[in-house]
């Protein structure tokens, strides 16, 4: 990032390495003996997926995940040598670069299985696979009735030296813990299946956050971790990162670029949608929606400003909002916090998530690339 803005950042995200170092440790000892998947799709929930990788691994994650193998190849490029899996894939892909570079692919159907063996057999090497059974959440994933066929092709192209079983996967839809043990109950029968198919994957994984945290038992060799790793709450029941133990990562903040006096009556921002009730302050922060702030958290979110808590006055705009300050002693270039950790008195990102009517997920991930990430700590 620019230099010139370390010391004063206009519009900043800061990620803590140390945090997401100790969110791994802490998960990892959690889930012992499990293994820990970090996962770093989307640019590491924007976070920043080479950083976060490097202190995902340091926290003692041993394997990476992505969605497309464009994220697992930059993460190669970067000289990260851990295993990686990709798991959602073009129809067009080609999976020779993929295989070149030693990633683990996700299967979702046998036209894929069948690429991935071209594309193993033509580069002179094994494909490392993990077949993903869909049980219940129809999205990707290989249905229960063509399950049988495949592992038993699997189970032909591994005597041929050709694919590699390393794993079998499938993911849960967080319905209900009756949906989820329902869940875990097809995917321990597919994978039975497939052992009995003669396949032997040292690697079984059904948990992400959620289930890695209150369900044990689906725990299985492997979890694969998104968003606890980077300190948000994967249930938006209210259960805080410290009462999990974990410490969120991104802090986003800003400075003040404008103040003024207003009178009652004055309207304030597109619509008018907030009219000061009082005399008032209103301070100008430089995030807007292009920035990944939500224009549905108009008049609902609140910030922070020298500790105080200050609401979102009117509406959100692409570059920018206005808060209500009203006595508070603000001035231009005071640092803006609009969410980070609580336990500083700040809003969290599942804040956020209530007033726009989302999840802390997507508040962290859709911070937009305007935004400089300032990486602190780590190795
Ligand atoms: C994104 C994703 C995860 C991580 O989920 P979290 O809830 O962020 O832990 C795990 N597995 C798959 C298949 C995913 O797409």
């Amino acid at each position: 990032m620019n230099p010139r803005h370390v010391r004063s950042p206009f519009r900043e995200a800061v990620i803590d390495l140390d945090a997401l170092r100790a969110n791994v440790a802490a998960l990892a000892a959690t889930v012992a003996p499990a293994r820990v998947m970090a996962v770093v799709k989307a640019d590491a929930y924007g976070h920043g997926a080479v950083h976060v990788a490097r202190a995902a691994l340091d926290g003692g994650a041993d394997h990476l995940g992505v969605a497309d193998l464009d994220e697992a190849l930059a993460l190669r490029d970067a000289g990260i040598e851990a295993p990686v899996l990709a798991w959602l894939h073009d129809p067009a892909a080609r999976f020779d670069a993929a295989i070149a570079h030693d990633i683990d692919l996700g299967a979702s159907s046998a036209a894929q299985l069948e690429a991935m063996a071209d594309a193993a057999a033509s580069a002179g090497r094994i494909a490392n696979v993990h077949l993903k059974l869909d049980t219940g959440l129809s999205r990707n994933g290989i249905l229960r009735a063509d399950w049988d066929d495949v592992v038993a092709r699997a189970a032909a192209l591994e005597s041929e030296g050709r694919v590699r079983v390393r794993g079998l996967f499938s993911h849960l839809a967080n319905t209900s813990p009756d949906d989820d043990a329902a869940q875990l109950a097809a995917f321990l029968d597919g994978a039975a299946a497939a052992e009995n198919a003669g396949l032997s994957p040292e690697l079984r994984h059904l948990a992400s956050t959620a289930a890695a945290l209150r369900l044990p038992e689906a725990r299985l060799d492997m979890v694969r971790i998104g968003i606890g790793i980077y300190g948000v709450p994967p249930f938006g029941d209210g259960t805080t990162a410290a009462e999990l133990g974990l410490t969120p990562v991104m802090t986003l903040r800003g400075r003040v670029a404008a103040v003024r006096r207003v009178e009652p009556g004055t309207g304030a921002s597109y619509g008018y949608t907030w009219r000061a009730p009082h005399p008032t302050t209103l301070a100008l922060v430089p995030l807007g929606y292009a920035d990944g702030v939500p224009r549905q958290a108009s008049g609902r979110a609140e910030v922070v400003i020298h500790g105080a808590r200050h609401r979102i006055a009117g509406r959100i705009a692409m570059d920018q909002f206005l808060v209500d300050v009203g006595e508070a002693e603000v001035a231009v270039g005071d640092e803006v916090v609009l969410f980070g950790d609580p336990v500083t008195g700040a809003p969290s990102a599942d804040e956020w998530g209530d007033a726009a009517d989302t999840i802390g997920y997507e508040i962290v991930t859709r911070i937009g690339p305007r935004v400089p990430r300032t990486h602190v700590g780590g190795a």
